[in-house]
């Protein structure tokens, strides 16, 4: 069997059952400025879940590419990789009486009829209910599993005491608590706002090891058990009067791809799939080293290269932050690892090629082959030349210092582009802890703030003229700025602004673009503020005291030690905006007021990581 055929065997199967294929969407969430990254098939169905109508209709299933970097210190291990594939079937809107039974029968049917899988190796976990939150346990999903177990034979006893006992009693059902067999956006029901949708649920695991210690269970950490597959029935509403069922509930199942072939395969190792058979044979080519004997070498380098392949082909391009930095240190961390096993300067290039060769039926990544391997290219040779020189000067620093802390590290960051991660491992190596870590913080926070005025330098001042309108202009920008901090988040700051008496221009830090809601927002932020009537101060200070307290500027290098700050402030007291400025600006609002209202024109990209907003006054 092949990855594209496990691929189609689930979708074919699940269409022949009723359900309605849907697309994979791409690892960079559209509208979801919370995750970086899309990490399960559940994130982009979320609107659904909760009550959208969803065009293609009530019983979906696709396979969703995810990444997940919180997994990045399990990479190493025979099951977690941060890029992986989730299979996942939706069943919304669904009839109470029979949707457990129907998701259930589904995935085990398709499992052990389909793909022949073991089902004497397959284990269940089963919610055990929680008596102060008035949830009972799920008889209903430990009577339908007995049924399907039956049907192939097996009596699957209940183990109500895992931690206990784990495996020793010959339970095949294990029930745990809120903390493991519940599923909510918040987490378990006490975290859980009123209006919130939960339930509990269901989870699959395999046994690789039927010879292995019988005090694991399916919870246990580092089990012979590993999940291939959760089923969650959101079933409840929380009210004020405590859980309420809900009269259609939904059907959310995620079942990761890679380790249903490893089960398949009766093998937990994902690399042993066919899924990296190309990649680890061309790396075991390039080294001279071997995958049995450098096995979390080669893990790391196996799962960050397809990392890397797969978020470059989703429009991630490398950078110093966000999204762009996580690809960034994804391949820098495999380039040195691969380094430790004398790898070509070229490896991560040569991986994606093959990563990218084996993914032809991802399209838009075939598509897209030479540019993500030009992209990776790039990077990798940016950063060899990066490795020997900071690793170099960072031993002699040690050598001669005896020590290093957070701030030399961040000036060897500076200066070499050495990230911080690397230089923490290169002291490990010589046997030597980090000092004072949070100072790479502190300082990489000054350093951002100065790179953005000079990036910004040739927009300073930004004011076309001293007009009424241009300083109407320019206050709203104030405004702006807040907003969109108050909307998207503190990552926002002003990148360059260009005010003329017509319009207004100001780009702005952002990895992706700002949608038209939240546009929306913003503009309700800075109309209300309008409409309130506020009133703009200025005061001095100096330049480390509006550090310290936090106030937003953009041009520091620029500026004398003792700073203006322009401060506008709503009668009620509350402080709308407070940024470093030269000026001029309105005293009082209403002056912004006579011009109309602000309407946001325009959103796009000015360059990586750089949105460009156009707003004009309106008439009110
Ligand atoms: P685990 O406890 O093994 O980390 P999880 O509880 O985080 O799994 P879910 O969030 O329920 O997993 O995700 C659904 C399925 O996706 C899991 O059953 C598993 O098969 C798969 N999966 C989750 N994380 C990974 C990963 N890092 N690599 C490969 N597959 C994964
Ligand atoms: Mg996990």
């Amino acid at each position: 069997m092949t990855p594209d055929e496990l691929r189609k065997s689930y979708i074919d199967y699940m269409v022949a059952a009723g359900s309605v294929e849907i697309p994979s969407d791409g690892l960079v969430p559209e509208n979801d400025s919370t995750t970086l990254f899309t990490g399960s098939g559940m994130q982009p169905m979320v609107p659904y879940l909760l009550g959208q109508k969803h065009p293609k209709g009530d019983d979906l299933s696709n396979v969703q590419r995810c990444v997940r970097t919180g997994d990045i210190d399990e990479v190493g291990d025979p099951t977690h990789l941060t890029f992986f594939e989730m299979i996942g079937r939706w069943q919304l809107n669904a009839d109470p009486a029979t949707y457990k039974r129907r998701q259930i029968e589904l995935i085990f049917g398709w499992q052990t009829q389909v793909l022949g899988l073991d089902a004497s190796r397959v284990y269940i976990s089963v919610f055990a209910g929680d008596q102060a939150l008035g949830i009972p346990q799920d008889d209903e999903a430990i009577a339908i599993w007995q049924d399907e177990f039956a049907k192939l034979g097996i009596d699957a006893k209940v183990e109500p005491e895992p931690a206990k006992y784990g495996m020793s009693r010959g339970g095949r059902i294990f029930l745990y608590d809120t903390s493991e067999n519940w599923w909510s956006r918040a987490g378990v029901p006490e975290n859980m706002p009123v209006g919130e949708v939960g339930g509990p649920d269901s989870e699959m695991f395999y046994d690789f090891d039927p010879s292995g210690p019988d005090t694991d269970h399916p919870a246990a950490d580092d089990s012979r058990l590993v999940e291939i597959g959760n089923n969650v029935f959101m079933s409840v509403k929380k009210t004020d009067d405590g859980f309420v069922p809900l009269p259609a509930p939904n059907i959310d199942y995620g079942g990761g791809l890679e380790r249903i072939f490893s089960a398949v395969q009766g093998n937990p190792d994902v690399y042993r799939t066919p899924f990296f058979a190309s990649a680890i044979t061309e790396l075991e080519k390039l080294t001279g080293h071997g995958y049995e004997i450098d096995t979390s070498s080669f893990r790391i380098i196996l799962d960050h290269a397809r990392a890397v392949t797969f978020l470059i082909g989703d429009g991630v391009t490398p950078s110093n932050s966000d999204a762009g930095y996580v690809v960034r240190r994804l391949l820098r961390r495999a380039v040195r690892v691969g380094r430790g096993l004398d790898a070509p300067a070229d490896l991560m290039a040569r991986l994606a090629r093959i990563y990218i060769d084996e993914a032809k039926s991802f399209q838009e990544l075939y598509a897209r082959a030479d540019k993500i391997v030009e992209a990776i290219t790039r990077e990798e040779e940016q950063f060899q030349r990066t490795l020997v020189t900071g690793e170099k000067e960072i031993r002699a620093f040690v050598a001669k210092n005896d020590t290093l802390d957070g701030a030399d590290a961040f000036r060897f960051y500076e200066t070499y582009g050495f990230p911080k991660e690397l230089t923490e491992e290169v002291l490990g190596e010589m046997g030597k802890t980090m000092q004072s870590p949070e100072k790479f913080d502190e300082a990489a926070k000054v350093h951002s703030d100065k790179s953005r005025s000079a990036a910004a330098g040739k927009f300073a001042g930004g004011l076309a003229d001293h007009s009424e309108t241009t300083t109407a202009y320019h206050t709203a920008t104030h405004l702006l700025l807040a907003g969109l901090q108050r909307v998207l988040g503190d990552h926002v700051h002003q990148m360059g602004s260009n005010i003329t008496a017509e319009r207004l221009r100001y780009d702005v830090s952002h990895p992706q673009k700002v949608t038209r809601e939240e546009l929306d927002q913003v503009e309700a932020f800075i109309n209300d503020a309008i409409a309130r009537g506020a009133t703009v101060s200025v005061t001095e200070m100096t330049k480390q005291e509006a550090l310290d307290a936090g106030i937003e500027g953009s041009f520091w290098e620029k500026y004398p030690d003792v700073v203006t700050v322009y401060t506008i402030k709503a009668e009620d007291g509350e402080i709308l905006s407070q940024e470093l400025c030269g000026g001029p600006h309105v005293g009082d609002l209403s002056e912004v007021a006579e011009f109309g209202r602000v309407k946001i024109t325009k959103e796009g990209s000015s360059s990586s990581g750089v949105r460009r907003i156009r707003a004009e006054f309106r008439a009110a």
